[in-house]
């Protein structure tokens, strides 16, 4: 593969990577380590051996609404926990919407095997798209560090916590926030 190609490639799967991650760790109290995962695993798709043929390709199964509802449903079956089918959503429609807005789009109605792509043909993964969203995801995490420590927290904890507070902070917790 050549170096351009390569670098287009990791600069994608990083920017799917880091986009996942700043919206779960922004808006959810679930591990921001799963939006990075689930921000990725479409591109996944990328390992398939190439003589697996249809829906087994680059921008085939995972690249579909039906293959996001079947893995949120399989992640709150297993985890009974909103707020990780919630970091899953994000992760993952935060990947189909980007790759839905480039020229070869998703397959929005499989398994119907339809070409209808509504694309508007962004170049989703120039340099000025790749800045765009590092800098919105950036955004979204300063946002989620002016929110204070609480939110740092896992909330199991801090349900716990409030339960149990006392009127002055014990050392641990002091220590917790440095
Ligand atoms: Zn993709």
């Amino acid at each position: 593969m050549e170096l351009g190609r390569l670098l287009f490639l990791f600069s994608a799967f990083a920017t799917h990577a880091f986009v996942g991650y700043a919206l779960v760790r922004g808006l959810t109290d679930a591990d921001p380590r799963l939006g990075l995962v689930l921000g990725l695993l479409p591109d996944g798709d990328f390992l398939f051996p190439a003589d697996w043929g249809w829906p087994f390709v680059h921008r085939g199964l995972t690249h579909t609404p039906l293959f996001a509802i079947g893995l949120l449903a399989g992640l709150y079956l297993v985890s009974r926990n909103r707020s990780v089918a919630l970091a899953g959503g994000l992760a993952i429609g935060s990947h189909l919407a980007i790759d839905s807005l480039s020229p070869m789009g998703i397959r929005w109605l499989f398994p119907l095997r339809t070409a209808w792509n509504p694309s508007p043909g962004l170049a989703v993964h120039s340099p000025a798209a790749t800045a765009l969203l590092w800098t919105a995801a950036l955004g979204i995490l300063a946002f989620r560090a002016t929110q204070g420590p609480s939110h740092d927290r896992d909330p199991t904890t801090d349900k716990q916590e409030y339960k149990d507070e006392q009127p002055t902070a014990t050392p641990d917790a002091t220590a917790e926030l440095e």
